[in-house]
């Protein structure tokens, strides 16, 4: 599936005050996971920053009542969280943008530092050199002893004090590279459904407002499709939740190796999905999600309790496209009434929005 641009979202530039405050809220991110003994993964760092950074007042209750019930948070508790707090996630992507521009600015000070120390070391080595010119023109040898013997010592004294820069140059650097690495981590996750590993809720959100403003001003063909496992709920009464959860990323891992480019799938909730299609349009839309429909439809899964295979499972769809007047909001509940009316229609269907005309 295709990211979100860099630019979807607002850097911002931290000021020195902000600086000191995001490495307080980071010492106590650390405190935090250590004292609770959190999963060490990015979205568990993700939920102590929000936490920690206190701009959040409902989810620091919601996590403290937690911590009053368990003592602790599962990872099932964090992504409850998370999920719930998601309108929060283009703020912590933010926040993560910030601590990033302060590890580069820490960098660029280290290495300036050690600049600065390496020319210091010339300039020694420099006046050794110059020493060393002098000393023909001494006759004095206690003088000349220890004219050479202070040079030579200063000298090692500054490679001793570089060495030791350089050392501590390269574990920083190491050190923040690793929390780079971790940055990237959890931008990515904080827009990654664990379950699927399709798109979440704000992936959603962000994708469909950029395709259709994209769209819009190229003049260019969208359709959003909206769709929804049938009889969900009876799948996980019959065979279980693990069952559920399997045919869940099943379905969502038939719609992303069907789909290519700049299409995108996410999910929107539960089990239901959102696919947006740029430059499609309503017929190349249904001819992709009706070889899609009957591929889920046809798919026969073997219980490994029974040896045999289990009923079809199957989903419905719902197909709008963009029009002249359409915004994201208009297209998503347009897409969303033609889901419901393949449901009452019997579901495993696909019904288009036959009125909704191209932009
Ligand atoms: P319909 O055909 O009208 O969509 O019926 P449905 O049973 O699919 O719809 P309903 O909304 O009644 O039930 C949806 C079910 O999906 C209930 C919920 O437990 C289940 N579900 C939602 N998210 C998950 C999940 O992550 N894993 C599993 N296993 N089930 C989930
Ligand atoms: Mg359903
Ligand atoms: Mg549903």
């Amino acid at each position: 599936m295709s990211q979100p641009k860099e630019n979807q979202y607002v850097t911002q530039v931290a000021t020195n005050d902000d600086y000191s405050h995001s490495v307080q809220v980071a010492s106590e991110v650390f405190d935090l996971v250590a004292r609770y003994m959190t999963p060490p993964k990015p979205k568990t760092y993700e939920l102590w920053y929000s936490y920690a950074s206190r701009d959040n007042e409902a989810l620091r209750e919601d996590v403290e009542d937690i911590l009053r019930k368990s003592g602790t948070l599962s990872e099932y508790d964090i992504d409850q969280i998370l999920s719930e707090y998601r309108d929060n996630e283009k703020r912590i992507v933010q926040a993560q943008d910030a601590i990033g521009k302060h590890f580069d600015k820490e960098l660029s000070n280290i290495l300036h530092m050690m600049e600065a120390s390496a020319d210091r070391s010339q300039d020694y080595s420099t006046s050794l050199g110059e020493a060393n010119e002098v000393l023909p023109g001494l006759s004095d040898p206690s003088k000349i002893r220890d004219l050479v013997q202070s040079l030579i010592l200063r000298n090692r004294e500054m490679q001793v004090q570089t060495e030791a820069l350089s050392e501590n140059l390269n574990r920083s650097k190491d050190h923040i590279q690793s929390l780079r690495d971790d940055l990237a981590d959890l931008r990515a996750r904080s827009l990654k459904d664990p379950l699927t590993q399709v798109g979440n809720r704000g992936y959603f959100d962000a994708t469909l407002a950029h395709e259709v403003s994209t769209a819009k001003a190229a003049g260019h063909d969208l359709c959003l499709v909206m769709t929804d496992i049938d009889h969900f709920k009876r799948v996980n009464d019959v065979h279980g939740h693990i069952i559920g959860d399997w045919i869940l990323k099943d379905f969502a891992a038939m719609i992303s190796s069907s789909i290519k480019g700049r299409d995108s799938v996410a999910r929107y909730g539960g089990e239901e999905f959102g696919i947006v299609l740029p430059m499609t349009d309503l017929r190349g839309a249904k001819t992709l999600i009706e070889n899609i429909r009957r591929q889920f439809e046809a798919k026969e899964r073997v219980l490994k309790t029974t040896g045999k295979p289990m009923e079809p499972v199957t989903a419905s769809f719902g197909i709008a496209s963009l029009g002249e007047s359409d915004d994201s909001l208009s297209l998503l509940s347009r897409a969303d009434e033609k889901l419901y009316e393949a449901k009452r229609g019997g579901r495993n269907k696909t019904v288009t929005d036959e009125l909704s005309h191209s932009a």
